[in-house]
């Protein structure tokens, strides 16, 4: 497996952008000091720097505005110091989240942040932050803001972290990144930039170095050196399998193997995510390892709901998912969702979809039942029952049983589900 950092040279990002140079030098600094891209974590905040996600082979994780730092900040604390956690955040987050990132520097927490400065919110159009030098023109100051900016560097320096420099995001900066990822505890990297779409706009003759100088921001780095943060004492996590009797397979022929792949694709408000959970809660009860990926529009309950499953009898070392074996479908939103995917599925796979759906373009095999037919709500739930008695991998007496648990077998059509049930031969 490639250990790039990057999956492609496109970035996602307007022609030049610093956020560009930003990802590669960072890229670059990992590469060089020779970190396992799996031992490595991006947490990236809301704005333009945030589309990076899906050009990183690393770990990612997609934070609210402006509270990637305390995200970041929580996965470092439970993760041994040998893995890097690095926060991507632009000056309108640092602004948001401000608080946040003197905690994590005061708690000298380990983690590299990298604050993309720009000076203003450049995905919505050009607005000043907190970090907007005084004088620089956006789209609601256009004769200059007339406010004092922080200085995010003298902020978190002061407030105790080991390592923080300001650089000019121009030309290759990565040796300065090294130092960051190099240092224990918590590191901030200040780049400066300015965003051609709206900061070049709003300020059409004004140089970066030109604007930093004016703003009185040394290019520099200040250090500290103080013990990192540990926990006073680690709390021991007792693990899930242990707390779990394991329920034997009545079927001993479909034990898994090896690694499957199962999509849940329905609307949102229709208990997706809640169907995938008990999935995996069901497959966990077999004694197999599980993740579980959620995706849905920003805005909850409107859309497409879709939930990605692995289940492993070995440990799973990566929740992302490409080729799923299982697909099930149970409403036109989940069908839009993942027709791409269903497409490229093949003779060996299955879609299992509700009969009142067209049937999609795939060479997969494709089932269809009344899912919906058991209401709504109910209709991702039911589909588990079929996809326990056409795969085997887990026993719909396991389903049963944790819906039992969890209050909810009652009010499912249960007599309707097992009645459609024994169509599905296998
Ligand atoms: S809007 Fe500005 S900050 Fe956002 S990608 Fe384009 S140039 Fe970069």
């Amino acid at each position: 497996m490639s250990n790039n950092v990057l999956n492609t040279k496109e970035l996602p990002f307007c022609k030049g952008c610093g956020h560009h140079l930003i990802a590669q030098n960072t890229a670059k600094a990992i590469e060089e000091l020779g970190l396992n891209i799996l031992d490595v974590i991006f947490v990236t905040d809301i704005g333009c720097h945030g589309i990076i996600d899906k050009s990183l082979n690393t770990h990612t994780v997609h934070g609210l505005h402006g509270r990637s730092v305390a995200l970041g900040a929580g996965i470092s604390m439970g993760l041994p110091p040998e893995k890097k956690v690095i926060v991507f955040i632009g000056d309108g987050g640092a602004t948001i989240g401000l608080q946040h990132i003197l905690e994590a520097a005061r708690l000298n927490v380990n983690l590299t942040v990298v604050v993309h400065n720009n000076f203003l919110y450049g995905m919505t159009g050009g607005q000043l932050s907190g970090l907007t030098p005084k004088g620089f023109n956006t789209i609601i100051t256009p004769n200059g803001s007339p406010y004092g900016e922080h200085d995010i560097c003298e902020l978190v320096y002061t407030a105790g972290a080991n390592y923080v420099s300001r650089v000019l995001g121009i030309g290759d900066y990565s040796e300065t990144i090294k130092n960051a990822l190099k240092t224990p505890g918590f590191s901030l990297i200040e780049v400066m930039e300015i965003c051609p779409s709206y900061g070049v706009k709003f300020n059409p003759k004004r140089k970066l170095q030109e604007i930093v100088e004016a703003a009185n921001k040394p290019i520099k780095t200040w250090t500290n050196h103080r013990d990192p943060f540990v926990f006073p004492e680690r709390k021991i996590v007792s693990n899930l399998f242990d707390k779990t009797p394991v329920i034997e397979h009545l079927n001993k022929e479909k034990i898994l193997t090896s690694q499957i792949q199962v999509v849940l694709s329905g609307s949102a408000g229709e208990g997706v995510q809640l169907a995938a959970n008990i999935l995996c809660k069901a497959a966990v009860k077999h004694g197999y390892n599980i993740t579980q990926k959620g995706t849905y529009p920003v805005t909850v309950g409107v859309g497409f709901s879709n939930a990605e499953v692995n289940i492993s009898p070995d440990e799973i070392l990566f929740h992302g998912l490409s080729n799923p074996e299982y697909v099930i479908v149970t409403s036109q939103d989940g069908l839009d969702f993942s027709k791409n995917t269903i497409k490229q599925m093949n003779e060996h796979q299955w879609i299992l979809i509700d009969k009142s759906l067209p049937l999609p373009e795939t060479k997969a095999q494709i089932l269809s039942y009344d899912f919906r037919g058991k209401g709504a709500k109910n209709a991702v739930i039911s589909s588990l029952f079929f996809f326990a008695k056409l795969s085997g991998i887990i026993e719909t007496d396991t389903l049963k049983a944790i819906l039992s648990e969890m209050g909810m077998l009652e009010k499912l059509p249960l007599t309707a589900i097992e009645n459609e049930l024994v169509l599905v031969t296998v």
